[in-house]
């Protein structure tokens, strides 16, 4: 019996939604929870899976998060909401007695700032619990730290460079539009730069730091040094690391959209008075802004993300980048988003499966890496998203 309960009904919730159908040999009895049932109730219809079951949940709401586990008995939750609900979620799955997987950290609403202490902090109380938490599992952070974890296991004796790079060379014919939701991304984006080097932590303007890097089948783009939320774990998890840095592509439209959003406020996360009633200028944006989950139709091109890596093996350097594309077409055709929500919700829907199978069972608040990467790497070529390997090129970086 697998029981699994996804909180969020959103693009990556679809996709987790749908790939979890296709693995219905391990996922026997499905529940789709969010703030809006509707939308839960449109992923079943799309699914066409009427045995799939819906709830309405308020997922800040630790109370009426254990009474709906209570009610379905689910062994683990896939928590595909917002960063802000990781703790509501992880708090309720405590009290329940539930497993728990997640694909961002949290994130407090009032501060756009991200870092694992407070779900680290869940550790005693999970292991003591039996219950096995597995922070993290979507394509970054996610695939990159098991990417990480594969190269650490099989071919360096020690890592010394990291340059996770991020290419979305997709084209959704939008003016402006984010690929996943909009409040989370700009506020990701706008933040200060940072990276590790030599043991420190090294802060960049936002998006100071940039130069072409060259992706498989797509070619050079302008890729940005942003802070990622996985470099912290990665360079606790691989000691050895001296560098460690994120790289993501962006466009001159995008930007310029951007940097315009920013300069007029509309950025903006504290609290506004508008003709006598609070908004939050950011909210307000994402209301207007195209629904991620509606890009797909129109989506052509590729996501390109991988690891690229420089290291020690034998006493010789050596070089190892890997790397996954995803075309949004194909991630539409088959599950109705596209191919940034297909790449979150792939791997997560693959974490819950590693649980089952009991090859990732560690009672505790773990990251992905903590976890034996092999058998999760042989589940990304069978469940769309097959990675390809280099070795020994230049890395560019
Ligand atoms: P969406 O905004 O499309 O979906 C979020 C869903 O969560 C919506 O259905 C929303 O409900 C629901 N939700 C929000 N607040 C609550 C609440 N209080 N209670 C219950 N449900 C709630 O986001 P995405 O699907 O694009 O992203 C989902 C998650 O995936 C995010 O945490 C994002 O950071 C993460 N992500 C991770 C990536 C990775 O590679 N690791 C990449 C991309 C995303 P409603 O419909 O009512 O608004």
């Amino acid at each position: 019996m697998g029981r699994v309960l996804i909180i969020g009904a959103g693009g990556v919730g679809t996709v987790v939604a749908h790939k979890v159908e296709q693995n219905a040999g391990v996922f026997t009895d499905i529940m789709i929870a969010s703030r809006t049932k509707s939308k839960c109730d449109d992923i079943v219809k799309s699914i066409g899976n009427p045995a799939i079951k819906t709830a309405q949940v308020d997922a800040d709401n630790v109370n009426e998060l254990v009474a709906l586990f209570h009610e379905f008995k689910p062994e683990i939750v896939i928590n595909v909401a917002l960063p802000y609900q990781d703790l509501t979620i992880m708090e309720a799955c405590l009290q329940a007695g539930v497993n728990y997987l997640d694909t961002a950290n949290y994130e407090p609403k009032d501060e756009a700032h991200f870092e694992y202490s407070w779900q680290w902090a869940y550790h005693d109380r999970f292991k003591e619990a039996g219950l096995t938490a597995i922070l993290g599992c979507g394509f970054d952070p996610g695939v990159s730290g098991i990417y990480t974890a594969y190269a650490a296991k099989h071919y360096f004796d020690e890592i010394h460079d990291l340059d996770i790079v991020d290419c979305n060379a997709g084209d959704h014919h939008k003016a402006f539009a984010t690929n996943f939701n909009p409040e989370i991304n700009i506020r990701e984006i706008t933040q200060k730069g940072r990276y590790y080097e030599n043991g420190k932590w090294v802060e960049t303007g936002s998006l100071e730091i940039h130069q072409p890097i060259t992706y498989p089948n797509i070619g050079p783009k302008e890729s940005y040094l942003l802070y990622h939320e996985e470099l912290e774990s990665l360079v606790k998890h691989f000691p050895t690391i001296k560098r460690a840095r994120f790289w993501m592509t962006f466009g001159q439209e995008y930007l310029t959209h951007l940097r315009v959003i920013q300069n007029i406020g509309m950025a903006r996360i504290d609290e506004i008075d508008y003709n006598g009633q609070k908004i939050v200028p950011i909210q307000f944006l994402k209301a207007v802004l195209p629904n991620p989950q509606d890009l797909g139709e129109n989506y052509t091109g590729e996501t390109s993300i991988g690891c690229r890596i420089r290291g020690i093996k034998d006493g010789k350097e050596r070089t190892y980048y890997v790397y996954n594309n995803c075309s949004h077409e194909a991630a539409y055709k088959e599950t109705g988003m596209q191919g940034v929500s297909y790449t979150t919700g792939v791997p997560a829907m693959i974490g819950a499966l590693m649980y089952f199978n009991g090859e990732w069972k560690r009672p505790g608040v773990n990251n992905v890496e903590e976890f034996d990467p092999d058998p999760f790497m042989e589940q990304l070529n069978k469940q769309g998203l097959p990675w390809h390997e280099v070795f020994d090129s230049d890395l560019e970086v």
